[in-house]
């Protein structure tokens, strides 16, 4: 009767024997491996599955035999115990099946354990969300950059980083010059088409390594790390005049000339916060705006 509902049972469930040997495999199991229990039964589980032979898992084993212990394999640390294909709506998005796995002594009339049970739970769909989740809560739901939480985060990571090891950073402020009046005179959706057309352009120049955030409305933030201000100077510059030669057309009629102002700033010794650090990139910017706009300008220091 048990071995029916073993084997309806939405888990994978290998048993094998203190010798390693497996002697129960069940219906799942035979589906997500590939492989009927025929095949499996009577074999040793490292012949089956020559990567489990790693001392972490031996030991784990010896645990559950030794102390009749209850083992966690989960997914977070180790993907997954067996090399099985995902299966779901998200399994292109994933090589192996992401499993939780968990491992139970099984004990004889006399109270020994004399068998071991894994059971595998296929948490490919919950990993995918998981992971989905994170990706969404970092970036801007309109430009798909960086959102300012994320930037946050990570220019308080940077900061940390430069002030343990030296290792320092610059930090661009990146302006929309009359933004107002694109949106007055263009509508709305222009706008934001605008802010989605430059994200894309100024993601092309950048490096994998450098951060693009939406600091808010029509301003961005360039984290620039192991940058000094020479380097970030001409970073920005290139990304001026990729915005200056980018198009975006209105109502596939005209293409609307879009320029924007930048002020960079780097990390230095005596900096005591990465608020200032903003504060400094944004008193650089304001001098490229009262220069006249469509320029970038270095912070000359206090
Ligand atoms: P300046 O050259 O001095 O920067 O002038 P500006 O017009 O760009 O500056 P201002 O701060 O006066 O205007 C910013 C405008 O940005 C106002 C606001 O309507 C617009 N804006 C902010 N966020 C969004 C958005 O998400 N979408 C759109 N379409 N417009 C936005
Ligand atoms: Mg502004
Ligand atoms: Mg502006």
């Amino acid at each position: 009767m048990y071995g029916q509902i073993l084997d309806a049972i939405n888990i994978g469930i290998l048993v094998m024997d203190t010798g390693y040997t497996v002697t129960d495999w069940n219906r799942w199991m035979e589906i997500h491996g590939e492989k009927k229990r025929e095949e499996i039964v009577g074999r040793g589980l490292f012949e089956l599955f020559p990567h489990l032979n790693t001392p972490n898992f031996v030991r784990s084993c010896k645990s559950v035999v030794s102390f009749g212990n209850y083992v966690y394999f989960s997914q977070k640390l180790h993907n997954y115990l067996f090399p099985f294909k995902p299966t779901g709506f998200n399994a292109a998005s994933f090589e192996f099946m992401q499993q939780s796995c968990s491992m139970a002594p099984v004990k004889d009339g006399e109270g020994k354990v004399s068998h071991i049970a894994i059971m595998v739970q296929n948490v490919t769909d919950q990993v995918y969300l998981e992971r989905s989740l994170r990706t969404m809560s970092q970036l801007d739901g309109l430009t798909e950059v960086s959102n300012r939480r994320f930037l946050d985060t990570r220019l308080e990571e940077e900061f940390n980083r430069f002030k343990r090891s030296g290792r320092g950073f610059s930090l661009a402020m990146l302006d929309i010059d009359n933004f107002k009046y694109v949106n007055d005179t263009f509508g709305h959706n222009f706008g934001d088409q605008v802010l989605k057309t430059l994200s894309r352009t100024c993601g092309a120049v950048m490096r994998s390594s450098d951060i693009l955030a939406r600091f808010g409305g029509e301003e961005f933030c360039l984290v620039l790390p192991d940058t000094d201000l020479e380097g970030a100077t001409t970073i920005c510059e290139r990304i001026r005049q990729a915005v200056e030669s980018m198009k975006v057309t209105y109502n596939d009629e005209a293409d609307v000339p879009i320029t924007v102002s930048v002020g960079v700033a780097r990390t230095e010794p005596t900096l005591e916060s990465h608020e200032r650090l903003i504060k400094n990139a944004d008193v650089a910017l304001y001098e490229s705006k009262a220069k006249g706009k469509n320029r970038v300008t270095a912070y000359a220091g206090d």
